[in-house]
């Protein structure tokens, strides 16, 4: 696996690639890889000739109270997982590669930004929709992998690389776990040791909501009982528990399409997110 930190560089990998008739896959990621990372990378090998991952903890998607500065870095680890996972090229540009001093632009995507994660992080999506519309347009690739784990994450992507007409499919990935339900994050090492167990309990919380759902019962009373419970359970904080539309996020009505159960509770330190399907 090759390391570039320019975007040239990675422009003539993917130029060489295109002049051998390759198709080419990126996996955006913040670093700090676990297992769900890379199922992405495999997922990537799988609809792609080469695999780009890309390693990049990205400022403009933190507000000046998050943990950017403790954000896990580790280059080194991160480097041979994404190789052993079978990827091609590792991206990991300096910020000044990415963010040169006199960039001002920012790709805002209105609706769907301002909604759940959105009120709680007002940056985030624009944080992220930049970086990601930025490293669409530099690597040019076929496909682009992202996590179901940030739902509501995969949505606003999809949305900007239609309405940006990016020529790039964007795949969503199925969360991956730890044995007991808890989705893998770069965020769960915040948990302590007697936080760990009790973490799991969001993910068995919004799976009761959505059998019950399924199942045809009304979801408000239901979300605002789990919410009580994890508040019983130690979580300090419940930012939300929610059924909404899948597509577009607004509130759920049965009759109109599939469902998705949403989640954001503070567990210690950590802000622990999760979603499921109805
Ligand atoms: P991050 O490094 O946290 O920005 O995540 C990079 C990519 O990995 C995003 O597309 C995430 O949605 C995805 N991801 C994070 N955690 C998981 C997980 N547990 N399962 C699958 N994908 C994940």
């Amino acid at each position: 696996m090759k390391i570039v930190r320019s975007i040239a560089e990675m422009r003539d990998m993917v130029a060489d690639w295109r002049r051998m008739d390759a198709t080419v896959g990126l996996v955006p990621t913040m670093g700090g890889l676990h297992a769900g990372h890379l199922s992405l990378v495999h997922m990537a090998g799988e609809r792609s000739d080469k695999v780009i991952a890309t390693l990049f903890v990205n400022p403009a998607q933190f507000s000046a109270d998050e943990d950017f500065d403790a954000y896990p870095r580790n280059e080194d680890d991160d480097c041979r997982m994404f190789e052993e996972a079978g990827a091609s090229l590792l991206f990991a540009p300096p910020i000044e590669e990415v963010y040169p001093a006199d960039h001002v632009t920012k790709v805002h995507v209105g609706g769907l930004s301002s909604l759940l994660e959105g009120e709680f992080r007002p940056q985030f999506f624009t944080g992220v929709a930049t970086v990601v519309s930025k490293l669409l347009i530099q690597a040019m690739a076929d496909v682009a992998v992202f996590g179901e784990k940030d739902y509501q994450q995969l949505q606003v992507i999809r949305r900007m690389a239609r309405d940006l007409d990016i020529p790039t499919e964007i795949i969503g990935a199925p969360t991956v776990r730890e044995h007991d339900g808890l989705a893998m994050s770069s965020r769960n090492r915040y948990l302590s040791e007697d936080e760990r167990p009790r973490a799991a309990k969001l993910f068995s919380a919004i799976s009761d909501i959505a059998r019950a759902t399924a199942e045809g019962a009304d979801p408000a009373p239901l979300c605002d009982a789990a919410a009580r419970q994890l508040t019983e359970a130690g979580f300090r904080e419940v930012d939300y528990v929610t059924v909404r539309d899948a597509k577009t996020l607004e509130h759920y009505r049965c009759s109109e399409g599939p469902g998705r159960v949403l989640a954001a509770a503070w567990l210690g330190k950590a802000r622990l997110i999760d979603n499921v399907a109805v």
